[in-house]
């Protein structure tokens, strides 16, 4: 049984999320998660949303 980083429930179908540039890179090396299906597809979401923000936006950080 595995364990989702992000809500701490077990589940054995998990994810692994990478996660991205987004974070603070000094503090966070492409760190690896495990993350349940409906916090990968959470991530995932807020992963569309920022690509688009940043898109609209003129690629602001
Ligand atoms: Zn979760």
């Amino acid at each position: 049984m595995l364990r989702c980083d992000f809500c701490g429930a077990d589940t054995d179908t998990v994810k692994r999320v990478a996660i991205d540039k987004g974070y603070d890179r000094l503090t966070v090396r492409h760190e690896k998660r495990y993350a349940c299906r409906y916090c990968s597809e959470k991530k995932e979401k807020e992963r569309q949303e920022r690509l688009k923000a940043a898109s609209t936006e003129g690629g602001k950080a």
